[in-house]
């Protein structure tokens, strides 16, 4: 692929799709980078709670089309393929796509954050044989199991009260004191009978052959190491962001991602930032969407102006 845009966007997820929609119907011609999935994380997300306008919550496999064609029917167009690296070049930006090349005179960088995984013994051999990162789509394989999940924030009490409903006990391990997620999902974690909540526990090993069988657990206040049997088992343990092909072009912060101002501009002309990552990003769908469109506008007023800083 090749061509000149106003605005390439990487990233298909919530807030890529998002500046993409802005963009276009600001009259820029916007090309979509997909990145490995249109939609990316937001596919394996069963129910997106606390989205305007969606009471009764909305899933991410359902949102993501939704927004993705009223992009495209605002005008962007898309490339399924990834953002590998960018340089400066006649006042816009040359990037390297997959096997081509595109020019953009702004850019938007969206392309979100993976999973963090928990790094111990068996993670990697078991991961697809009851190692999962999506508790939606393998919960009916569990139906009736035991099952362990590790973290103690939103993500982890979201997925454990899905894996709730099918599975036969649900363990969450947390290496704190108390559950760091909203109060809407701390409460009903904390009230469902089939969850129990180990605290100060971390998984050290997960066993198993040809398939999980259990988790070796180190119980950190009282130095015990006991297994527990289980079927799957669900690490969410934060997210890192994906902005490693920036490749040093911009000084990253600590936790990996990009600084902005206010307006979502970064430190390099015509390059804004939205969403996971993005440092400062508030971690909610709403808030994804919010920083696309944001990040769209301040691409808008680069290029009607000719100045990225005011
Ligand atoms: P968070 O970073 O919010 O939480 C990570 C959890 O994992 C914490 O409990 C942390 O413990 C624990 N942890 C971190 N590293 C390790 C480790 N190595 N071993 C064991 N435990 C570890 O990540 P989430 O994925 O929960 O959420 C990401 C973002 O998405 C957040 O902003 C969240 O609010 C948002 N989100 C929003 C939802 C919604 O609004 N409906 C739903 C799901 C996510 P500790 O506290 O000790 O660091």
């Amino acid at each position: 692929m090749s061509g000149e845009f106003d605005l390439v966007v990487a990233g298909s997820g919530l807030a890529g799709l998002s500046a993409a929609l802005t963009g276009a119907r600001l009259g820029l011609r916007t090309l979509i980078l997909t990145g490995d999935v249109l939609g990316g994380q937001l596919l394996s997300i069963n129910q997106i709670d606390g989205y305007p306008g969606f009471p009764d919550s909305v899933a991410g496999y359902d949102l993501c089309p939704m927004t993705q064609e009223q992009a495209v029917a605002a005008g962007a167009e898309i490339a399924s393929t990834t953002l590998d690296g960018l340089a400066a070049q006649d006042g816009g930006w040359r990037l390297a796509i997959g096997e081509g090349e595109v020019m953009a005179r702004g850019l938007v960088v969206a392309t979100g954050a993976a999973l963090r995984i928990l790094g111990v013994p068996g993670e990697e051999r078991l991961r697809g044989k009851g190692v999962s990162h999506c508790a939606s789509c393998d919960a009916p394989l569990l139906r009736g199991k035991a099952v362990v999940v590790i973290g103690g924030g939103d993500s982890a009490c979201q997925e454990a009260l899905t894996l709730a409903e099918s599975a036969a006990t649900v363990t969450i391990l947390h290496r704190g004191s108390a559950l760091t997620a909203q109060a809407a999902y701390r409460d009903r974690v904390l009230q469902q009978p089939n969850i129990i909540v180990r605290f100060h526990h971390v998984a050290e090993e997960i066993l198993g052959d040809s398939g999980v069988a259990g988790v070796r657990i180190h119980d950190t206040a009282s130095g015990q190491r006991t297994e527990i049997a289980a079927a799957g088992i669900f690490a969410y343990i934060g997210l890192d962001p994906a902005t490693a092909f920036l490749g040093g072009a911009v000084t990253l912060a600590k936790d990996g991602r990009i600084p902005t101002d206010a307006a979502l501009r970064t430190a390099l002309t015509g390059v804004a930032a939205a969403g996971a990552a993005r440092a400062g990003f508030a971690g909610r769908a709403a808030a994804a969407a919010g920083e696309g469109a944001t990040a769209a506008i301040a691409i808008a007023n680069y290029l009607r102006h000719d100045r990225w800083r005011d």
